[in-house]
């Protein structure tokens, strides 16, 4: 099978493929480049259909790495990594300490985190086999300690985000007022919802868990939606929490925000739609520049916990945004695109 000739390879340093015949591991870890240092990236589990589409997702998402870590001016490059396999059924503790083993071979060129299928808990227990996990510290934070969970830090750094776009393209610095969609209360989604209404703004949310509407109608007073009419609503930000490929051609032609900003990740179904985007005169916060929070929370775990270092560096996000921004105006171009390429100054420099 080809690699190299991949669609989605794109100059990747180095694809490795690792199997263990007693614990059934199959899986592929990926480093697309680490010129500003080590790769990491999450460690997702998944019962891909084919190799082919596990070599595809795995060369993808750690490309993308790269351009998230080095437009949060982190010293990190982009990696990620595939277990082929169901998480439920066949993620065992002999599978992971053999993945954690190959990790361990690769000697700190690729740090695997959480990620779809895998969990805080199976980083701490492949801790017993590897120095090269990350994601696993208990912190210090406002309420106690927690986990090695970055969600908060991803809310944060959404919020700051919504701030800054809010500022670019309604000229404004306080959200009192604001009208705000968010589709996904989730871990990001509610923590973001809570300081947005703490900022003054009112809220309209969807999810397909019950549990989590109620808690954010009582909680946060926030007005709830069905899932499909969160698109169409006249407000002025569209947050999208929840999945990728949301703006889209049925969704896109809906929206009546004039900014869209949000945690997920890969909202964009094509690159084309940045473009439709822009046409319609919607401002677009690229996603993996609002959603850095996460990876920097991972990153300022490695270099030793300080937490107003921590967040000083989360509200980076603001200038990263509006740098973004103040080209695409200046170029008249998507903000995607202008991300990419300010990403490609700061990590081929
Ligand atoms: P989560 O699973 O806790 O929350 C997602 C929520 O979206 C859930 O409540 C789910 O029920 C809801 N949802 C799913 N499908 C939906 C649909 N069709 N319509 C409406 N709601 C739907 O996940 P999370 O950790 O809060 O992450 C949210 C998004 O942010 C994901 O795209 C994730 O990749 C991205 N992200 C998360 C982090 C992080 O630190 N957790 C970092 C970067 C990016």
């Amino acid at each position: 099978m080809s690699v190299f000739s991949q669609r989605d390879f794109a100059d990747h340093e180095q694809v490795v493929f690792v199997s263990d015949d007693k614990s059934g591991l199959k899986a592929i870890i990926a480093v697309h480049n680490s010129n500003l240092g080590p790769a990491l990236g999450g460690c997702r589990m998944w019962p891909y259909a084919s190799e082919e589409e596990a070599i595809r997702d795995v060369l993808r998402l750690s490309r993308g790495m790269t351009y998230k870590s080095a437009m949060a001016n982190l010293k990190l490059g982009g990696g990620k990594s595939v277990i082929i396999g169901n998480p439920r059924t066949q993620k065992t503790p002999e599978l992971l300490a053999a993945f954690a083993r190959a990790l361990e071979q690769l000697n700190g060129r690729y740090i695997a985190a959480e990620d779809s299928g895998t969990s805080v808990a199976d980083m701490k227990y492949m801790a017993q086999f590897t120095r090269h996990v990350a994601g696993i510290v208990d912190k210090p934070a406002a309420d106690g300690t927690r986990s090695g969970d970055p969600s908060p830090a991803t809310a944060y750094g959404t919020f700051i985000g919504i701030q800054a776009a809010v500022k670019e393209r309604l000229g404004r610095d306080s959200l009192e007022g604001l009208r705000v969609a968010l589709q996904g209360v989730g871990n990001v989604g509610f923590d973001l919802a809570r300081q947005l209404k703490e900022a003054g703004a009112s809220l309209w949310v969807t999810d397909i868990h019950r549990d989590s509407l109620t808690r954010a109608a009582k909680e946060l007073d926030a007005t709830v939606v069905a899932p499909d009419e969160i698109f169409g609503l006249d407000v002025d930000v569209f947050a999208p929490c929840a999945l990728g490929a949301i703006l889209n051609d049925t969704t896109i032609p809906q929206l009546k925000a004039s900014i869209v900003a949000g945690a997920a990740n890969n909202q964009l179904a094509e690159a084309r739609h940045g473009l439709e985007l822009m046409k319609r005169g919607i401002l677009y916060a690229p996603d993996y520049v609002i959603n850095a929070g996460g990876i920097i929370d991972v990153y300022h775990e490695r270099i030793g916990f300080d937490r107003a270092a921590l967040l000083k560096h989360i509200e980076g996000i603001r200038e990263n945004l509006m740098e973004v921004f103040e080209r695409a105006r200046e170029e008249e171009r998507p903000t995607g695109e202008v991300a990419d390429t300010i990403a490609e100054e700061r990590f081929r420099r």
